[in-house]
């Protein structure tokens, strides 16, 4: 089901026969805030008087147009000049996939992708606030590490993802484990051959212990992206093994999964960042969440049938 899912998240007729279907937006409105910067900003302002912390991510991926690409980086403009002028930037920063800005385009594209983040990297300094490059299939990893890197020179913020699933992570986090460094780990959801990727779950469970540990004893500041409670328990053991404070880690989680467990870390006084994705092009990041639980399928075809 999860690798028929993940196939279908890059599928453009699945797409079209998915967003054709008016009855699936009820249950995309569970995982992404809304359509529109003001919906975003809504969302944002109600987590942050919660006790919450916000990444935003504008919607999109994979991106084959130039336009579409700029189109993007006008969004992350706009968005993050709003959170300034509403006093939201001290709360939420933004989350960037840079095959959103134009990493795939064939000719330039990464490049492209450098100038792109490093214009939203301006808006976020700008404003006081930061920018995480989301992580996406293993075939972007070297690439997005590379662009992280040369935006560090300036922007010594921007915080990366890496995903447990993944054999090479443990040496990523060795790497990204030193002072400044921001790195979310996540498990990774994308659909991975077993040449570069652990494919039980227990494997990318022990994976992401063994990577939590090395980040909790580095310099860096760790966010451990996990709805996973047994993870989430395993993460306070190694924050104290670490001897760690509080403020020097956060926990991170996705809009709308597992709202009370967000509520419960955040009131014991440590950060909790809510994920939230806007826009319409909802798709593939929809998609992704559907194949994390089997659960979330059921209730999806049920509200197609019922409604
Ligand atoms: P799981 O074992 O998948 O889930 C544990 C429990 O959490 C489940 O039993 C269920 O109760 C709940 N749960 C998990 N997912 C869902 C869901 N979709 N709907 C309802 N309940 C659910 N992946 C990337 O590859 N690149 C990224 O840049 C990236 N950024 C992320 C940012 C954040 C803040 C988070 C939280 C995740 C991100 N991910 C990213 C996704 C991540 O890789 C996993 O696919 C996802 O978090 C599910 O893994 P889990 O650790 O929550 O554990």
């Amino acid at each position: 089901m999860r690798s028929a899912l993940l196939a279908a998240a890059r599928s453009p007729q699945a797409r079209s026969f998915v967003e054709r279907t008016p009855l699936t937006k009820p249950v995309v409105s569970r995982y992404v805030a809304g359509d529109t910067l003001e919906e975003a900003v809504r969302v944002t302002g109600d987590l942050l008087a919660d006790g919450r912390k916000v990444t935003l991510d504008h919607l999109g991926e994979d991106t084959t147009e130039l336009a579409q690409a700029t189109a993007t980086v006008h969004a992350y403009e706009r968005l993050l000049a709003e959170l300034g002028r509403t006093g939201l930037a001290s709360g939420a920063e933004v989350s960037v996939k840079l095959s959103a800005v134009g990493q795939s385009l064939p000719r330039d594209g990464e490049k492209l992708a450098l100038d792109n983040a490093r214009r939203i990297c301006e808006a976020a300094s700008a404003v006081g606030t930061t920018v995480t490059l989301d992580m996406e299939d293993h075939t972007t990893t070297d690439s997005t590490l590379g662009i992280l890197a040369d935006l560090r020179v300036d922007f010594p913020w921007v915080g990366a993802v890496l995903q447990a699933y993944l054999h090479r992570t443990e040496q990523d986090c060795r790497d990204l484990s030193g002072a400044g460094s921001r790195v979310r780990l996540c498990k990774g959801a994308y659909k991975e051959p077993e040449s570069v990727a652990y494919q039980g779950k227990d494997e990318v469970d022990l994976s992401y212990v063994r990577c939590l540990k090395v980040l909790m004893n580095g310099q860096g500041y760790p966010m451990v992206a996990s709805h996973d409670p047994r993870l989430v328990r395993i993460a306070a053991q190694v924050v104290a093994a670490a001897g760690r404070t509080a403020d020097s880690y956060e926990h991170q989680m996705l809009y709308g999964v597992r709202p009370d467990a967000q509520r419960e870390i955040a009131a014991n006084g440590t950060t909790m960042r809510v994920y939230v994705p806007y826009g319409d092009q909802w798709y593939g990041y929809f998609m992704r969440r559907l194949a994390e639980r089997p659960a979330n399928v059921t209730f999806f075809l049920r509200s197609l049938l019922t409604t």
